[in-house]
């Protein structure tokens, strides 16, 4: 393979690594983004259920215990909510939003590991029964992250040894019959429902790339659709498409809605003495050119074969026929090449101006087009009713 071979080839896969990159980080967006908008309402089931375990031990536990842990666990929860309401008041952008992944990680665990910690703290030594109704709560609690936070698996990971692997050991650690099967139904549920996350997980993260390359593929297809392959330029239907946009806006603003159509001239000439391939080097160079003399808000498509056409927005006509008076005369100086050869381009111009539809303005310019040719070529004409003003040189 020649070295220009394995450059491109280095290319296209560096592409497809970079395009493979942004479809993963978009999908990781968009799972972030899932979990600020759906587990608000966790804050105040954690909240709730330590409530019901703060009641169901009040008896049988020191009360400055369950009121210190209750009190921890509401200031990591006050955290929590005031990183949402952050999150919602200023609603991040795709660019910003992984940067909100981390306080979400770190508040979540800092929870994770309040509720995991404090319930060997407030586990009761002397009751089994509470013991069991402490330890359900956890597994509740651990069943509900892997539906929470799924879309993220080293969060679900992390959530779930946080909240059930401290008191899993202190079961195993008891060495009682009861203790010990429930450390290992526990370790049990955690491998299991560690395996679903991971299958949710992914399977979120590719339904989102999906959506993604769904999107890029429509986007693609829609820019196809709308451009000509040759020059790159608009095509006629992008043509027609945004001439009628910038009607309407000229319409509203006071503006008038010029139209230039040029042609090059003996193009035929140049196919026949070059070759085709000339042929189409001086299309896109012509595309160049005139692409080069517009503003940024000028319309420059291809409308056919050698034929193309300009949309602007203008005070008067003469401004419009001043623009397509520079067209021509860089068309005219433009050194186009190929190969060895420098091939001289013209072009003859038709200038329209203002009027009710797009359809009349073309075909008032077509005319002052055909009037050009009709004259001489490489030359402006500029249509004013039934007579048209002309300017230019003949080659
Ligand atoms: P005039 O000054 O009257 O415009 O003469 P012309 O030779 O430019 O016009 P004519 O309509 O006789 O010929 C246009 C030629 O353009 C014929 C066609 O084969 C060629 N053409 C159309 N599309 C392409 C293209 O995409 N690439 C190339 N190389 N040639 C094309
Ligand atoms: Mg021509
Ligand atoms: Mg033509």
């Amino acid at each position: 393979m020649s070295s220009s071979a394995y450059h491109s080839r280095e290319v296209h896969i560096s592409a497809a690594y970079d395009k493979d990159l942004r479809l993963d980080r978009l999908a990781q967006i968009e799972k972030l983004r899932l979990l600020y908008q759906q587990s608000f309402s966790a804050i105040f089931v954690s909240l709730f259920s330590a409530a019901l375990i703060c009641m169901v031990l009040w008896q049988v536990q020191e009360k400055s215990v369950l009121l210190g842990w209750f009190f921890i666990l509401l200031l990591a929860s006050a955290a929590r909510v005031s990183l949402f309401v952050r999150y919602w008041k200023i609603r991040p952008g795709t660019e910003s939003l992984l940067a909100w992944e981390k306080p979400y990680f770190l508040t979540l665990l800092s929870s994770s590991l309040i509720w995991g910690l404090g319930a060997v703290v407030i586990l009761p030594e002397g009751s089994e029964i509470h013991q069991v109704i402490v330890y359900s709560f956890l597994i509740g609690m651990s069943g509900g992250a892997i539906a929470m936070y799924s879309a993220h698996r080293a969060m679900t990971l992390a959530t779930i040894a946080c909240i059930l692997l401290p008191t899993t050991f202190w079961f195993l650690l008891q060495g009682t019959i009861i203790s010990t099967t429930l450390a290992l139904a526990a370790l049990l549920f955690i491998v299991t429902t560690v395996r679903a996350g991971q299958v949710l997980s992914s399977t979120m993260h590719r339904s989102f790339r999906l959506g993604y390359e769904l999107q890029d593929a429509r986007d693609a297809a829609e820019r196809r659709a709308y451009t000509d392959a040759l020059t790159g330029l608009s095509n006629r239907r992008a043509f027609y498409q945004q001439g009628e946009e910038m009607l309407a806006e000229c319409k509203e603003d006071g503006w008038q809605l010029a139209m230039i159509i040029s042609d090059v001239d003996y193009f035929k000439n140049i196919n026949d003495t070059w070759g085709h391939h000339c042929g189409d080097v001086v299309l896109k160079a012509v595309a160049e050119v005139q692409q080069g003399c517009l503003r940024s808000d000028d319309l420059c498509a291809r409308l056919g074969g050698e034929e193309f056409g300009v949309l602007l927005l203008v005070n008067d006509r003469e401004q419009a026929r001043e623009v397509a008076e520079a067209l021509r005369c860089s068309l005219e100086d433009a050194k186009i090449t190929c190969g060895d050869h420098e091939i001289p381009v013209a072009a003859s111009f038709g200038v329209a101006v203002g009027g009710k539809s797009l359809e009349s303005l073309f075909k008032r310019a077509d005319a002052a087009l055909y009037r050009a040719k009709e004259t001489g070529r490489n030359r402006v004409v500029c249509c004013i009713g039934k007579n048209e003003q002309e300017s230019g040189r003949r080659r």
